[in-house]
């Protein structure tokens, strides 16, 4: 499964800092180093504005990094330009919130569809039909659609056409950012379906961004949880639960809302607001806001370490730096 023949893509600290006149440095996100295998998911969750997004839009070439390299199949794909750059875009294909916003209102289908075919000449205009029909079959759309406009499609047939055209290239890596989540429980859970049955035909690897955990631990194989732009804690989608350790993980954990919770019982959630990470010189990014925290996390920024196997954490709690001194 996560055997490093499979390695797809790696990156390796991607750092990425917005400077503003006003409010110094924000850290989107800080060192980000996780790794993405063919046919697996990658989940990150985190609340809105850790960072998630923006790590995203690095891979995929919208957004230039301050720091750090993706390594796709060894070579770093952030350096590219001109038509390398243009080239490696086909590897990589990003599946957003709205596809609404990526599509051209006035533009069929049909067009939709075949659009990124046609920009790297390997379709002719004859060809787009057949071509857009294919794709549509894929995504469990009848044929009439091609004829269709966006606005004239529900959210969940316009997210069924944006994963449709992000499939053309044939991509090697899918991201989905939000993908689902503005779309009605029931069609979230069909359009989830119908990702991972393409996912395992074509043995994509995903990153699949989603701010509601139990969603994410469902989809991925693997999920990172990302706080304030650092990956705190990496560990497998199964048993999630159990296997959580840090006082955020646990913490984002807790506050899911269950059908069939105990109402009798008070929510514990978490305390405090984000803080938005103009604020964080050193210490641990969670320290404002964890009820466990100790005199060292305040001065110490822990690192990710090996907990066991691949599950890794980034909390003194945890790590045995507090008592090592290291
Ligand atoms: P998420 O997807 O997890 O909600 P984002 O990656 O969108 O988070 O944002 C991370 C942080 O970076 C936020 O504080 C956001 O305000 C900031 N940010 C994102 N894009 C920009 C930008 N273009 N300029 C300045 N700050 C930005
Ligand atoms: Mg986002």
């Amino acid at each position: 499964m996560f055997e490093q023949e499979n390695l797809v893509l790696e990156t390796k600290n991607i750092t990425k800092e917005y400077h503003s006149a006003h409010h110094g440095i924000l850290t989107a996100c800080d060192n980000v180093s996780l790794e993405f295998f063919k046919g697996q998911t990658l989940g990150v969750v985190g609340e809105s504005g850790c960072g998630k997004s923006t790590f995203m839009r690095i891979l995929v070439g919208l957004e230039t990094p301050t720091q750090g390299e993706a390594l796709y199949h060894g070579g770093n794909i952030l350096n590219l330009k001109g038509e390398a750059k243009r080239l490696n875009c086909r590897n990589i294909q990003m599946v957003f919130q709205d596809p609404t916003g990526s599509f051209n209102p006035k533009m069929k289908v049909r067009d939709i569809i075949s659009e990124p075919l046609l920009n790297f000449g390997l379709i002719t205009k004859g060809e787009v039909e057949a071509v857009a029909r294919e794709y549509l079959k894929m995504v469990e759309l009848p044929g009439d659609f091609l004829n269709r406009y966006p606005h004239n499609m529900s959210g969940g047939e316009r997210q069924r056409v944006g994963i449709a055209r992000a499939l053309t290239l044939e991509p090697k890596i899918i991201i989905c950012d939000e993908a689902t989540s503005a779309l009605d429980v029931s069609v979230q859970k069909n359009i989830i379906e119908l990702i991972t049955k393409i996912q395992r035909e074509k043995n994509i690897a995903m990153g699949f961004i989603c701010h509601d955990i139990a969603l994410i631990t469902q989809v991925s194989h693997e999920v990172a949880v990302m706080y304030l732009g650092n990956i705190v804690e990496i560990l497998s989608g199964n048993n999630f639960k159990k296997n959580a350790l840090h006082p955020y993980t646990k913490a984002l954990i807790d506050s899911v809302f269950h059908l069939n919770m105990d109402f009798s019982q008070e929510i514990k959630s978490l305390k405090g607001e984000v803080p938005n990470g103009l604020d964080m010189v050193y210490g641990c990014p969670f320290v404002n806001r964890c009820e466990s925290c100790l005199e060292i996390c305040h001065q110490k920024k822990p690192t990710l370490q090996t907990v066991n196997g691949r599950h890794k954490v980034a909390c003194h709690l945890f790590n045995g730096e507090n008592n090592n001194g290291n």
